[in-house]
């Protein structure tokens, strides 16, 4: 295996102004093992559902190559499920529900072929089973990404900045940032952070982009203006795919990669948007994909000669 991924996969519930929907597939390992599909074949998923969790969505994912070895199911039991209400702007949002079920108890194990793996995404769940996901790898992966949220500060905030001290980049959303650092600049919550562990820090900005801090240099991409953003849920996730899922194909973990993984990310966190849950991840292709990177590419390009002032 090349790339392993652990995160919820769930139901979610999900409301903004201008519409909802009841009983969605979501969680964020569902999101990012889809977007990192698009880059490698050699992905494992470590999670938990229950009984209720459709088969057929464990099937378009095993179609996608997307290993659930790691996937345990328990009988009897329901999937982790969340409920969210967007608020008018569509970049921020209440949690109106979180139902642990099933995560209440996943004690994960690692099949061994995972073990190895060379690049580690610890998606949004609980800091202790991230914990417990690092700790099985046999060797440390050449690269781990992490992700979180305010749930997991609210609730475990000691284990989750013990995890935090061994990844590589933390990618997390501005309002995280700021609880986590207790900052507001993101500059000066950057620092803080970096000096918690990780190399680099992304932060994602919901419709406003994300920036790249590390090494002394911050690296800005754009959101795509999208006519339509029907359900942001997901994008999070689906831009941390997209992202360690270009590292893992390109290998390469130098600052000029990172900012092209971020566009990458970026890019396929763009469609996330475009229809509830992992609807419009599910129709693309890898042309589709090229053509919003060149999107990208055409948003911020632009020629100026800086004119030196008498
Ligand atoms: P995002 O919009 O990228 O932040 O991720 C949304 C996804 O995160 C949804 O599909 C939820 O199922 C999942 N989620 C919500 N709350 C949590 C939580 N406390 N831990 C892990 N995943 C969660």
């Amino acid at each position: 295996m090349q790339l392993i991924t652990v995160g919820t996969v769930a139901f979610d519930r999900i409301e903004t102004p201008f519409g909802k929907a009841d009983k969605v597939v979501g969680g964020a390992a569902t999101y990012i093992s889809l977007a990192a599909s698009f880059f490698t074949d050699q992905l494992g998923l470590v999670s938990v559902v229950g009984e209720d969790f459709p088969q057929e969505m464990l099937q378009t994912m095993r179609g996608r190559r997307i290993d659930l070895d790691g996937l345990e199911v328990m009988e009897g039991r329901e999937s982790f499920f969340w409920a969210g209400r967007y608020h008018y702007d569509m970049n921020t949002r209440d949690t109106l529900e979180t139902r642990l079920n099933v995560l209440l108890d996943l004690d994960p194990k690692l099949p061994e072929a995972y073990t190895g793996a060379p690049y580690l995404m610890l998606g949004n769940l609980d800091p202790r089973v991230q914990a417990k996901v690092l700790a099985q790898m046999s060797e440390r992966p050449a690269l781990v990404v992490m992700d979180t949220m305010n749930f997991w500060m609210d609730s475990a905030l000691e284990k989750l900045t013990e995890v935090i001290a061994q990844v590589d980049i933390l990618a997390i959303n501005d309002a995280e940032a700021r609880q986590l650092s207790g900052e507001h600049s993101l500059v000066r919550a950057a620092d803080k952070i970096l000096g918690m562990g990780p190399k680099y820090l992304v932060v994602k900005k919901g419709e406003h982009g994300a920036l790249l801090f590390g090494q002394g240099r911050v690296f800005f991409a754009p959101a795509l203006p999208l006519e339509d953003i029907v359900d942001p849920t997901g994008a999070g996730d689906t831009f941390a795919g997209g992202f360690i899922g270009f590292l893992a194909r390109t290998q390469d973990h130098s600052f000029e990669n990172l900012k092209r993984a971020i566009i990458v990310g970026s890019a396929l966190a763009s469609f996330c948007c475009e229809r509830f849950g992992v609807e419009r991840l599910l129709e693309i292709d890898r042309e589709d994909i090229d053509q919003r990177i060149q999107q990208f590419v055409d948003l911020v390009d632009f020629d100026i000669q800086v004119v030196d002032g008498e």
